[in-house]
């Protein structure tokens, strides 16, 4: 592509933007000469604007081929090309050689982690066993917005990058620094990106050469910058005002699903809660996501060399220094995740493909069985969507309760953009509250009923008795 100049926007515009079916990845941005720029929209998302119409030229190089929400290639299709013979294959997971549940016994990585700190080491291992010149991750930009993609070039920076950024981030920038800085490099992303990233090396062969490895987060939904503002706002910090925020602080004593998190402001010092105290916090009620993410099928990152998870299983939650799930699809991460276990660095027990399913169940059950919910309502209107892996479900297939639960979660992150802003320009975090909470209260109802409430509450009040 990189001697095309023309390119056609208006496909992807006509589908993908127009539905808000954009992640903000930035890829149709990264082509070189791309007519399209990427800024931050009002809910606090990127979004592609096109720099000059003329250049939307019918005839040119199609900018939705490097879109993932667009691409006629799947990921099966790139998993496929990529591990063709992997052993194993699994319709939630993708394909696989092995599957781990473990942490990083060398420090510092699982103390500055988010989980066990196997991505931050894996990345460090690639660097210094010279499979890469550098990594593209997420890092702490300088100010606003407060992360951005990076090329970290030693391990030191890699260590810098390390935790997970509930935050939005683009590719452009990085993908012209790679341009102008000609090398091998390992790219970490959440799914999507790893996808639009593998469709950008199909079609810019100076991608192609500079992205030699692939490593995936596993991802439950992204959130718009609104996500940091609202749960700095509620620990005294104003929008407009945050200065940092570590997203997953490790909380001594408690399980590892009982992180905090802690944010800096321009007018306050360091302020650190548990997440479960901040209003917004629980992932269920979905404030904040992106629409896209409703309409996303793969959690596991299927087109990456390995994806690395949080081990939400009970056997290895209740350790808050944090335990990754791991799933490997390249040989050559395999041995040096091998290599890791003999040499002391790494501690990793090999674990069924149920376990890895069972870890984000509720994940899979929202992205498969309620996409198809989702689906099936658009083309019962006749309305475009991404092509998807996933059928649209026949009416009888999904419970009426479940239909409910999808079709609530949606509206809950309609309604939390639009509520949001509403807040922030009367300048109250109340009324983001009193907009959003009968929202959450009918949803948790149906999440639980009552009986199973009651009974829950009940079980804590003996546990307690037996206690005293
Ligand atoms: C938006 C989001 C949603 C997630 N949802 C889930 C989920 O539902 N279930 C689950 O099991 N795990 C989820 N994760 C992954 C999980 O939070 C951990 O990141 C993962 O387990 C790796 O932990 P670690 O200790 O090995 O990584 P670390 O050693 O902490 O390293 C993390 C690496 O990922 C990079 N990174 C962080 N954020 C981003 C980002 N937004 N985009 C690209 N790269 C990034 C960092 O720069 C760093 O290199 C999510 C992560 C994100 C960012
Ligand atoms: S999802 Fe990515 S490639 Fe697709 S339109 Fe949005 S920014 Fe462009
Ligand atoms: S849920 Fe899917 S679309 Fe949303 S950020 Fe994660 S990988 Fe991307």
């Amino acid at each position: 592509v990189s001697s095309v100049v023309r390119y056609a926007v208006s496909p992807l515009f006509e589908t993908v933007v127009k539905g808000d079916y954009c992640i903000g990845c930035g890829a149709c941005a990264s082509l070189p000469g791309s007519p399209i720029t990427m800024e931050l929209d009002a809910r606090g998302l990127y979004a592609p604007k096109v720099t000059d119409d003329h250049l939307d030229a019918p005839d040119g190089f199609d900018v939705a081929s490097v879109c993932p929400f667009a691409a006629p290639v799947d990921e099966d299709d790139l998993a496929e090309a990529a591990y063709g013979d992997a052993p194993h294959h699994h319709a939630h997971v993708g394909r696989y050689q092995a599957l781990f549940a473990g942490y990083v016994v060398e420090e510092p990585y699982r103390e500055r982690g988010s989980s066990g700190g196997l991505t931050s080491w894996v990345l460090t291992r690639l660097l210094e066993e010279g499979h890469v010149d550098g990594v593209i991750h997420v890092v702490e930009g300088a100010g606003d917005p407060l992360f951005r993609f990076s090329a970290s070039m030693n391990v030191p920076e890699v260590l810098r990058g390390a935790k997970s950024r509930y935050y939005p981030v683009e590719l452009s920038q990085v993908i012209d620094h790679v341009r102008a800085n000609p090398g091998r490099y390992a790219l970490v992303g959440v799914p999507c990106f790893v996808k639009a990233a593998r469709l950008l090396a199909r079609h810019d062969p100076q991608v192609g050469a500079a992205l030699t490895h692939y490593l995936a987060i596993f991802c439950g939904h992204l959130k718009t910058t609104a996500f940091a503002e609202s749960l700095a706002w509620q620990m005294g910090i104003q929008p407009g005002s945050l200065t940092s925020i570590d997203f997953r602080v490790k909380l001594a004593g408690r399980p590892a699903y009982a992180y905090g998190v802690r944010v800096t402001g321009r007018e306050r010092q360091e302020v650190e809660l548990p997440m479960a105290e901040l209003f917004g916090g629980d992932w269920g009620h979905g404030l904040f996501k992106p629409r896209a993410c409703d309409f996303c099928d793969d959690i596991a990152g299927e087109a990456a060399d390995a994806a690395f998870g949080d081990a939400w299983l009970p056997e290895y939650q209740a350790d808050g220094r944090g335990t990754n799930i791991v799933v490997v699809r390249h040989p050559v991460l395999r041995s040096l995740l091998a290599r890791g276990v003999r040499d002391g660095s790494l501690h990793l027990d090999a674990i069924g493909v149920e376990q890895v399913f069972l870890s984000q169940a509720g994940n899979f059950r929202h992205r498969r069985e309620g996409l198809s919910v989702r689906l099936a309502a658009l083309e019962r209107v006749n309305a475009w969507h991404p092509p998807k892996r996933v059928r649209a479900a026949s009416a009888a297939s999904v419970s009426p309760r479940r239909r409910r639960l999808y079709e609530l979660r949606s509206t809950l992150s309609a309604v939390s953009h639009e509520a949001f802003l509403e807040a922030k320009r009367i300048g109250d975090f109340e009324h983001f509250r009193s907009r959003m909470a009968p929202l959450m209260r009918q949803y948790d109802r149906i999440r639980e009923p009552m009986w199973r409430r009651v009974a829950r509450r009940l079980r804590r009040l003996l546990w307690r008795r037996g206690k005293r």
